[in-house]
């Protein structure tokens, strides 16, 4: 992949090589956008797990708050 200097920004927002963070929280991997695609599918399976963890986590900070709510009246 040339990068030619003119055109360098507009290539850099669609350059494979460009560097991309994962967006499933607590992965952050950082990849290659070429490589994005194959580690959601290698990594469909742990993504799962981050994501289910993290809302069992929301689920129970929504009951802690609900329940502190209850306590305050
Ligand atoms: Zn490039
Ligand atoms: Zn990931």
């Amino acid at each position: 992949m040339f990068c030619f200097r003119n055109q360098i920004n507009l290539h850099q927002q669609h350059c494979p090589k460009k560097a991309v963070e994962c967006p499933v929280k607590g992965c952050k991997r950082i990849m290659m956008r070429e490589d994005y695609n194959r580690h959601i599918s290698v990594a469909a399976g742990s993504h799962y797990n981050l994501q289910s963890a993290e809302i069992q986590q929301l689920r129970r900070t929504i009951h802690d708050k609900v329940k502190n709510v209850a306590f305050s009246y």
